[in-house]
């Protein structure tokens, strides 16, 4: 068993934040360059300042304030893919959220992802990896803004913005509060994915099911404890986007061999793996694997499983589909 952290092997990734993604030396230049002062935001070390999940959240919205041109949003998306294809992804399906980015303005907005996909074709060519947007919106700011957000995903949804999705602090609001947004994504033939069962109970993995009819569900970890839900993930082919080592950064476990994410692949329900806000956990997907490794014993037919289920379950096209599948085939 190696602990190397084996970035040779190719992986899918399924949920990561884009802001989260970038390391912090990146956010302080651009504070820098900006002449903000946004140094409270940082560990005197120079980190991303989250003693909890509530302040995460304070942070991370204060800093996707700070990138506030298309140019800024192009530079992002280069940093991050340049950290997804160190660890050795091919495609990810990055959230990328219209409330931080320009208060759900859908002319900006459509300038941003424009920029964003320039950079994204650039990348893919000279880095190898393969970028697709989610746009996501935040479940605190209450249904009138994550309707707004759900119509920035409308008006933009194509080949590059794939998919909608809603994180942000479960224990506010119901799941059918944001069904008309939900609705209005899926008409617009968006896949759809929702935070839950993370920080909420594993009902709030039923109800995130029954009542928003997602395809996927992340990172979903306290699904495992209701046999019921798990069943219920199996039974309407839920793809779960476990974060098993951002859960462990979150304090949620004490450490990865106490993380449900074994439970979940042995229960039979489509698993994946992702890194969340990797900048702010210190974590990369090659790093996850490394860990996952050591602590489970997973072997490369385990991950060459997850990295298949996560293609599955990905929003983009299947012409995009079938370049990877070939991809992922004739890996070593
Ligand atoms: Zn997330």
């Amino acid at each position: 068993m190696t602990e190397d952290p084996i970035p040779e092997l190719q992986k899918v990734e399924l949920h990561v934040h884009m802001e989260g993604a970038v390391p912090a030396a990146f956010m302080r230049r651009l504070a820098q360059e900006k002449k903000k002062d946004f140094s409270q935001l940082f560990t005197d070390g120079g980190d991303y300042r989250r003693t909890d999940f509530l302040e995460l959240l304070e942070t991370y919205a204060a800093l996707a304030a700070l990138p506030d041109s298309p140019e800024d949003y192009a530079r992002l998306t280069r940093e991050m893919l340049q950290q997804s294809a160190a660890g050795g992804v091919i495609y990810t399906e990055a959230f990328l959220c219209p409330a931080h980015c320009c208060n759900n303005d859908l002319g900006a907005w459509k300038e941003i992802t424009e920029a964003v996909r320039e950079a994204a074709e650039a990348a893919e060519t000279d880095l190898g990896v393969t970028l697709r947007l989610i746009v996501s919106s935040l479940r605190h700011q209450g249904p009138a803004k994550v309707r707004a957000a759900a119509q920035c995903a409308a008006e933009t949804a194509g080949d590059f913005v794939v998919g909608f999705g809603m994180s942000g602090d479960e224990a506010r609001g119901k799941f059918r509060d944001f069904t008309y947004a939900f609705d209005m994504a899926r008409e617009a033939e968006l896949g759809l994915t929702v935070h839950a069962g993370e920080w909420g109970p594993s009902r709030m993995v039923r109800e995130a099911v029954e009542e928003l009819r997602v395809s996927r569900i992340g990172p979903a970890p306290r699904a495992v404890e209701d046999p019921a839900v798990l069943e219920l993930l199996r039974r309407h082919d839920v793809t779960v986007e476990a974060c098993p080592g951002a859960g462990v950064a979150l304090g949620l476990y004490p450490d990865l061999a106490h993380h449900p994410v074994e439970q979940i692949r042995r229960s039979g329900v489509k698993l994946t793996i992702s890194t969340d806000d990797p900048a702010y956990f210190g974590l990369s997907m090659a790093s996850e694997y490394a860990a996952l490794r050591k602590t489970f014993g997973w072997d490369d037919e385990i991950f060459a499983q997850i990295a298949k289920t996560a293609l599955d379950a990905a929003f983009c096209d299947t012409v995009t589909k079938a370049k990877l599948a070939k991809r992922l085939e004739t890996a070593p």
